[in-house]
């Protein structure tokens, strides 16, 4: 094990998203220095570092020299290209290591190496070519129907997915993905979405959150609540796997393992993401440490902080849409600014906003956690805060 990174060391983060940004602004509330390496400027991780490095990820000398000015690199956006965090591992530890990135930006990959360590996962198959497709989806196939057709690498929130509900969607679904590299997944009719985020360190120290409730809109994560209503088996066995995986791995940092729970109560395996997660947003506002302040302390080598729960929680995102009221982005009644205070007006509502100067639909502009004594009633303010901010930007209102 290598001597900890002490306060005053420099983190070097690959990505710079809001991930990134509240990492940063863990490691600052903890003495630490910030340096940023992305392809935009004045990004939301940007905006809170002491140094943000505008290259493009390919740029290997620029890799190299951001590496050496830092005593670590971690990554917040799991699609960085391998060369660039090999470049960066050239010069400092990475953390968690490639091996886990690499693992974790394909799901094709992802899945082989959940199904080979014995992890539940839905029944799926490589697909290259339509004619692959079509017998991976027949009724005799490896899959069959209901399935979902998934872009191998580079996909996130839904993007390049299709549903093939019978055989004869297939090649409307091929052409709707658009690739020559995917996977077909089993449809699951699950009752519900968990996740649930690991910390490791590098002694193999693990811990976790708990089981976090998730429901999506137009495969966007919408609403996440903690603890999550399951049976106690179910929660334990959640967080076994989790475990696993992140042994398995070998992951010093944050994963988030998300996953199905089915009606007959069996869990399977979704999709890891080698990071703090979306869903592990209300941790910031509700538990002890969040999942930032731990990615930080794992990736430095520090003994962990407690994971408890301290108030239930429920958090609520807030996407570009808002700023659109009844309109497409650009038309219609045009854009408008959320009344923010409307939501401010709930006094168990934090309010999180990324700094992102361009609210298109779908983006993740921010989110609002709510505080209560029971989750269901953390997630009804949640909803109801953000149903003010909503109408706060209808037409007709001044
Ligand atoms: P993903 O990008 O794979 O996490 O998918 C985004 C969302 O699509 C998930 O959170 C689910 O709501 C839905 N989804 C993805 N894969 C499946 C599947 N095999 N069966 C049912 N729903 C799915």
């Amino acid at each position: 094990m290598s001597a900890p990174l002490l306060p005053g060391s420099t983190i070097g983060v690959l990505g710079s998203g809001q991930l990134g940004r509240m990492l940063g602004l863990a490691a600052r509330e903890m003495g630490y220095r910030v340096h940023v390496l992305s392809p935009g400027d004045d990004t939301p991780t940007g905006q809170t570092a002491d140094r943000e490095v505008v290259a493009d990820y390919l740029d290997l000398d620029a890799v190299r020299e951001f590496a050496s000015r830092v005593d670590v690199v971690t990554f917040e956006f799991e699609n960085v290209p391998t060369a660039c965090a090999e470049a960066a591992a050239e010069r400092v530890p990475l953390r968690p290591a490639h091996r886990v990135l690499h693992t974790t930006q394909n799901r094709l990959r992802e899945k082989r190496f959940l199904a080979g360590a014995g992890f539940p996962v839905t029944p799926f198959a490589e697909v290259r070519t339509l004619d692959e497709l079509v017998a991976a989806a027949a009724p005799d196939g490896p899959v069959g129907t209901p399935a979902v057709l998934k872009t191998a690498g580079w996909g996130y929130d839904g993007k390049g997915q299709a549903l093939v509900r019978v055989p004869e969607e297939a090649a409307a679904a091929w052409r709707a993905v658009a690739t020559d590299d995917a996977i077909l997944e089993a449809f699951v009719p699950f009752e519900r979405e968990i996740s649930v985020i690991g910390a490791r360190g590098q002694d193999g120290a693990f811990d976790h959150w708990g089981v976090i409730a998730n429901d999506h809109a137009r495969h966007i994560l919408d609403l996440s609540v903690a603890p999550a209503p399951v049976a106690p088996e179910v929660a334990r066995e959640a967080v076994e796997i989790a475990r696993g995986v992140l042994e398995e791995l070998d992951v010093v940092g944050v994963l988030c393992v998300e996953m199905f729970l089915t009606g007959g109560g069996r869990l399977l395996v979704n999709e890891l993401a080698p990071r703090p997660h979306n869903s592990g947003h209300l941790t910031v506002d509700a538990a002890v440490t969040s999942q930032f302040e731990q990615q930080l302390r794992t990736v430095c080598g520090l003994p962990m902080g407690s994971t408890e729960l301290v108030r239930p929680a429920a958090m609520a995102n807030l996407l570009g849409d808002l700023w659109w009221p009844g309109s497409e982005a650009g038309g219609g009644e045009g854009r408008r600014e959320p009344d923010w205070s409307r939501a401010l007006a709930f006094p168990e509502v934090k309010l999180h906003l990324y700094g992102k100067a361009d609210p298109r639909p779908g983006r993740k502009m921010g989110h609002l956690t709510a505080l209560a004594g029971t989750p269901e009633r953390a997630a009804e303010v949640a909803l109801a805060a953000r149903r003010a901010l909503e109408s706060s930007v209808r037409p007709g209102r001044p």
